[in-house]
């Protein structure tokens, strides 16, 4: 029996659809224990981010960047998939929805056992490194020992380029196939679901629009206000997981 108001209607909207799209971003995971960038104490609130141009033009932010990385592995390899996750697999298995649309670099809706495949990655995922020139995937524990021995930011085994995690920075051109991907999961939504997004990122922020713009009715669930909510037809501002857990009907 689900008693706020708010909560009710989502799992209302989300039995009638046919055609939900999921949009993620780091409130979903913060339950996990993996601090997103704008609430109160998060990461933003502590460092400036290192855009990929300095990334690429400077050995000291490369190595600052590597340094942030190493600093923040032990949070990253100690999370574990919450309820919200569960939520968005039990919905993708049951085929209300296609794909999670998420902007996570974390890789927790791969380990709540959603395949590769439908986890559609906006900003790519910090959990292993990759060449920028030739795209070998290097692993984060060698990049560790490559900076421990040398005292230099790590150069790919293979050809010698740079090695970033496989993430996108700012500054960085956005993954093409994600973008498109992401694009026409909005367009074919009947119900636009997002999962603790600021929604202040573009491009991934424009997808709630464009779905929008194509006749889907929005849903928010964030514990904040979001610039959204006047368009959207559902807001639930409630912690992700026991709001989308109860919506779901999963544990
Ligand atoms: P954000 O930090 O800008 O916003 C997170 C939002 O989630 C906030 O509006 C906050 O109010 C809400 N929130 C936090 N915990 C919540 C909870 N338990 N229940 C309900 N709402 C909750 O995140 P963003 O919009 O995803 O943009 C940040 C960018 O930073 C992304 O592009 C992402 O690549 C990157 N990032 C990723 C991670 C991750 O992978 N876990 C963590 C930090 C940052």
């Amino acid at each position: 029996m689900i008693t706020d108001p708010a909560t009710a209607s989502l799992a209302e909207a989300i039995a009638g659809a046919r055609r939900i799209a999921l949009f993620t971003g780091a409130g979903i995971s913060t339950e996990s224990g993996i601090p997103d960038f704008r609430s109160p104490g998060g990461i933003w609130t502590r460092k400036t981010s290192i855009l990929f141009k300095d990334f690429m033009d400077s050995e000291d932010a490369r190595q600052e960047a590597w340094r942030r990385r190493f600093e923040g592995d032990a949070a990253m390899r100690a999370a574990r998939p919450n309820r919200g996750h569960r939520a968005v697999e039990a919905l993708i298995r049951q085929g209300k929805a296609q794909a999670v649309v998420t902007q996570n670099i974390d890789g927790l809706h791969q380990h709540s056992g959603l395949p590769p495949e439908q986890v559609i990655e906006l900003h790519g995922n910090t959990t292993y490194a990759a060449c920028l020139e030739c795209d070998t995937r290097h692993e984060i524990e060698e990049m560790r020992a490559v900076f421990e021995d040398t005292s230099r930011s790590p150069r790919c085994l293979r050809c010698l380029g740079l090695v970033k995690t496989a993430t996108i920075s700012f500054g960085q051109p956005m993954p093409e196939a994600a973008m498109r991907r992401a694009r026409e999961e909005a367009q074919a939504a009947e119900l636009f679901i997002v999962l603790g997004s600021s929604l202040v990122v573009y491009p991934a922020a424009g997808l709630p629009v464009l779905a929008v713009q194509n006749g889907a009715r929005l849903a928010i669930v964030n514990r904040e206000p979001t610039p959204m909510d006047e368009i959207a037809d559902i807001v639930v501002n409630r912690p992700i997981g026991e709001a989308f857990g109860d919506a779901v009907g999963v544990n």
